[in-house]
């Protein structure tokens, strides 16, 4: 297993906007295809192994400045432990209500919590942030709609996304 990685948030952006056509094409080839899930979650957890290996988050942290991350009551009880601030001054001053009962997302991009490209709360973040990019889990076929969107801001997803076409000769059967 070979892999071309690109590690370029610009060209990763530039790329994935590109490759938009290509990336829903290539979904609906994933649901349809022969390949069961189980494979498929064997093949990409490969390639998150190898691309993960390569990557330092810590010079990247995209993900904390594109994406948010979605906290429960647990997570701001959590959270909230090395503030110093109550949870209501938490929420008032920090997070906006997300869809669904009890779920909220900080209130800004980047994340108000991101310092000098570092996690400040790092040992109480949010479950969200701990999984993110969700490569590692099972089912990966069900979840192709936030790979796509994640392709364009997560180096790590783009480059196992890109690297899966390969693997399971995607161009040479299309
Ligand atoms: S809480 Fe930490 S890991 Fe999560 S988005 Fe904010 S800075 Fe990033």
């Amino acid at each position: 297993m070979r892999i071309a990685m690109e590690t370029d948030l610009n060209k990763i952006r530039k790329l994935s906007k590109e490759k938009e056509d290509e990336n829903w094409e290539f979904r609906s080839f994933l649901k349809g295809c022969d390949i069961s899930e189980e494979k498929i979650d064997s093949i990409v957890h490969e390639l998150y192994q190898k691309v993960s290996s390569e990557i330092d988050c810590r010079t990247c942290a995209n993900c904390c400045k594109e994406v948010q991350p979605v906290l429960d009551q647990e997570d701001i009880e959590r959270f909230v432990k090395c503030s110093g601030i109550s949870v209501a001054q938490f929420k008032d001053r920090y997070l906006v209500k997300d869809e669904g009962p009890e779920k909220f997302v900080f209130n800004k991009k980047p994340c108000p919590f991101l310092k000098d490209n570092l996690c400040s709360h790092y040992d109480f973040r949010p479950k969200d942030c701990r999984s993110y990019p969700h490569i590692h889990k099972r089912g990966f076929i069900f979840r192709l709609v936030n790979v796509i969107e994640n392709s364009s801001i997560c180096p790590i997803v783009f480059n196992v996304y890109e690297s899966l076409k390969g693997e399971i000769k995607y161009y040479d059967d299309s």
